[in-house]
């Protein structure tokens, strides 16, 4: 055996970056940073195993108090990579939990398998994070973008944010980790959902979608002040109390409500098999970029 450090904590204060994914503490708290500016911070599935290391980091790290999720660059994130020359499903990725590899299965069962795994699955899990998180969004946070914001617990864009959801265009109700309704009125969720189009933030904000509203070049610092005031409250009562909201909004129907659209979504890649030999309905990155850019 060598000496490699086996931890992520130890791996990063060893001085080892992740490739897609950036992380430091300043005052107590761990910013963690997606690093793809180049393709929006879209999410491949390598960048999210680093995240969950990264995650994992600030939660063993006894000195963070509070995490700041962002990205770098223009976009908060423009969700899963369906088209990057970094598009990894092809191989084999990290399993956190207990689902199989989603390599050589057949049918409906591959895809269903991996997002069980990485969608549903690394969401619910870090929703569940005891320390308090913060969404620090800019730009587009579109699709799989919605579901890393949708996880924290407070989200604080820039005036030039804007959410979208535009997954129905590829046949499908939504993205996996399916919070819409809870994050929104219901009839504004169908609003986003069906019309698919670019929400900015202060109507977000009027939903009560996003916590704050802070001008582009003033995001940052404005995190940086709320992210010190959640670190400077007791550690057990901030736990207790995001468990408490999170406990709730499960008795509400939550949990149940987003494991039966799971279903739906999943017939929804099937059926789109089926029809049209492609899982997402024949939509590719380029013909999702360009009808996303439509403001209808
Ligand atoms: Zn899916």
């Amino acid at each position: 055996m060598t000496g490699t450090p086996s931890s992520p904590l130890q791996r990063v204060q060893s001085g080892e970056e992740p490739e897609f994914v950036s992380y430091s503490v300043r005052d107590n708290v761990a910013w963690v940073m997606l690093e793809r500016p180049d393709v929006a911070n879209t999410q491949n599935l390598r960048l999210l195993g680093q995240l969950d290391d990264l995650f994992r980091c600030a939660v063993d790290d006894a000195e963070v108090k509070a995490i700041v999720l962002g990205g770098r660059g223009k976009h908060f994130s423009a969700g899963h990579d369906l088209g990057t020359p970094e598009r990894d499903k092809h191989l084999e990725r990290d399993r956190v939990h207990l689902w199989p590899s989603h390599l050589g299965l057949e049918g409906a069962e591959s895809q269903y398998v991996l997002e069980q795994d990485v969608y549903l699955g690394l969401c619910r899990r870090w929703q569940e994070i005891p320390k308090p998180m913060i969404a620090m969004v800019q730009g587009g946070c579109i699709a799989g973008g919605l579901m890393l914001a949708w996880v924290c617990d407070l989200i604080i864009a820039s005036d030039d944010a804007f959410f979208q959801d535009p997954v129905v265009r590829m046949g499908i109700p939504g993205v996996e980790y399916f919070a819409h309704a809870f994050e929104l009125p219901p009839r504004v969720a169908k609003e986003l959902l069906l019309l698919g189009e670019r929400m900015p933030a202060e109507r977000a904000y009027q939903f009560g979608m996003v916590n704050r509203i802070f001008p582009r070049d003033q995001l940052e610092k404005g995190v940086e002040e709320i992210a010190q005031e959640l670190a400077a409250r007791p550690r057990f009562g901030v736990t207790l109390t995001k468990q408490a909201i999170n406990h709730i909004e499960d008795l509400r129907g939550k949990r149940a409500g987003m494991d039966s659209v799971f279903h739906m979504h999943h017939l929804a890649h099937a059926h789109n098999q089926l029809t049209n030999d492609h899982i997402v309905g024949g939509m590719d990155a380029k013909k999702m970029a360009a009808a996303n850019k439509r403001k209808a």
